[in-house]
């Protein structure tokens, strides 16, 4: 064995208190670590011929690149609709990386540790209240659990017309409905194939609503005269927190032939909660669900969730099975992940989830969730009671999207929220909406407080004084 891998070998226990360390430091200064900064390094280190040894690599890495290295599981990062990790995701994640499996089947010489999975999935189908009769898998995210749904989708598509796509190729224009999709799902639908552009947009309900019109979609399903389609909607669109109507979507699909997906990448977890449950009513007709735990279940990025109805079980692995050879007997029982998601080898991505479940359990997310909605309503009130910023829309959930009041200070958004930004003290991000130029807060972080809005309401006041 190579000297400096010995030597790590025989220090593994006091290297990996030091790396505590480290990440303590880090976390117990989340506060004011700043949100942004502008350190830069050469990135064009030389490999060294002789290797350093963890310690070494430990130091530099302080030195040199956890400087570069922003509070985002902070509790002032409001972009992205980033979750924070709390303490049982982090313990779980750590441990992935310790026991480094590769979570493939339930039982056979790879090992048992998929059974983790199904039971994680399990959990978070209580959590949601969800049926069993939905099978569910962890991708890197909601960008994933949207590309392995529709890429079912696609290939019940094609069972419509006695075609195999995943075999064959696609061979018919498949028609997808959407209003409001993230920019994921479009992406999806060029990574499958069927082109980013090949979609019609249903209208949105009319008043500042994201969500589908039914009797618009209703329409636009007529037009296709009795053909099959896709339809992608929305549990929480991002920049208004809007839902789909899906006790409509559901009476539709006993009149029509659809694929029916859900993107509710952080929306979904609205079902947590007995006051905000009532925007996914319904939501269990669906053929596939998507859901981001890297958002609102504050576990550490990479991890989401696809959720697909078990009667499609033999779509997906028709569409995801890694080898030419016919699956043989009952696909559940000979189950093996590799055959129904994109990826072959796969950390054990469930533990954090399953450490944060049982840590927290219901009543741990429930407050989570029902926080971060007080706390958007609280900011929005603080926004417009300062008097110089417009919502642009109402708060939903956890989401605000506002704007500097008045057309003629358009022109000034991007700059404000770019001062805004370099203070450190706050990220957010920019968007468009109705055409307006707008800044988006999320809050999804369980440690953000009331004491974070007054800190932001401030620096924002300051800005507004020189802008
Ligand atoms: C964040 C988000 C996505 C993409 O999620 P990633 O985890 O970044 O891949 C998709 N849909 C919605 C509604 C989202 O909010």
């Amino acid at each position: 064995m190579n000297s400096k891998l010995q030597h790590d070998l025989d220090n593994f226990e006091n290297i990996l208190e030091k790396t505590k360390q480290q990440g303590i430091d880090f976390l117990n200064n989340l506060e004011t670590i700043p949100t942004s900064n502008k350190n830069v390094i050469d990135p064009k280190r030389d490999l060294n011929e002789l290797g350093l040894g963890s310690e070494e690599a430990l130091s530099e890495f302080k030195e040199r690149l956890a400087p570069l290295l922003v509070s985002s599981p902070g509790p002032r990062y409001w972009g992205f609709v980033t979750g924070g990790s709390t303490p049982a995701s982090i313990v779980g994640d750590w441990l992935a990386s310790v026991y480094d499996q590769n979570t493939q089947s339930v039982t056979s010489q790879g090992g048992n540790s998929a059974l983790i999975e199904f039971e994680t999935i399990n959990l978070l189908l209580q959590l949601l209240e969800l049926p069993d009769s939905f099978l569910g898998g962890f991708v890197t995210g909601a960008t994933m659990s949207n590309f392995t749904s529709l890429a079912v989708a696609r290939q019940w598509f094609g069972k419509q017309f006695g075609k195999d796509f995943a075999k064959n190729g696609i061979s018919e224009t498949i028609n997808i409905l959407t209003a409001t999709p993230h920019s994921s799902s479009v992406k999806s639908l060029s990574m499958l194939g069927i082109g980013s552009q090949n979609y019609t947009v249903v209208k949105t309900i009319e008043g500042n609503r994201e969500a589908l019109d039914i009797a618009d979609l209703e329409e636009k399903i007529k037009a296709l005269n009795g053909k099959p389609f896709i339809l992608i909607s929305s549990a929480g669109t991002v920049n208004t927190a809007d839902f789909d109507d899906f006790e409509a979507i559901a009476e539709l699909k006993e009149k029509y032939n659809f694929w029916w997906h859900i993107d509710g990448a952080f929306g979904g977890f609205a079902a947590v909660s007995e006051k905000y449950k009532h925007y996914v009513k319904g939501w269990e007709g669906a053929d596939s669900i998507t859901i981001d735990c890297h958002k609102w279940l504050n576990v550490p990025y990479e991890s989401a969730f696809y959720l697909v109805k078990k009667e499609h079980v033999n779509l997906q692995i028709e569409t995801f099975q890694n080898s030419n050879a016919p699956y043989l007997g009952n696909p559940l029982e000979n189950f093996n992940y590799l055959n129904v998601v994109p990826e072959n080898s796969r950390r054990l991505r469930a533990l954090p989830v399953w450490f944060s479940l049982v840590a927290y359990g219901k009543e741990g997310f429930c407050d989570i969730i029902e926080k971060s909605i007080l706390l958007a309503l609280h900011f929005a009130n603080a926004l417009v009671d300062e008097g110089r910023f417009e919502l642009l829309a109402p708060i939903r959930l956890n989401n605000v999207c506002f704007t500097l009041k008045g057309d003629e200070n358009q022109e000034k958004v991007t700059a404000f929220l770019t001062e805004l930004n370099d203070t450190g003290k706050v990220f957010m991000t920019p968007t468009v909406y109705q055409n307006k130029k707008g800044i988006r807060a999320s809050f999804v972080n369980w440690r953000t407080n009331e004491g974070d809005i007054r800190i932001v309401i401030k620096e924002m006041k300051t800005i507004l004084e020189n802008l």
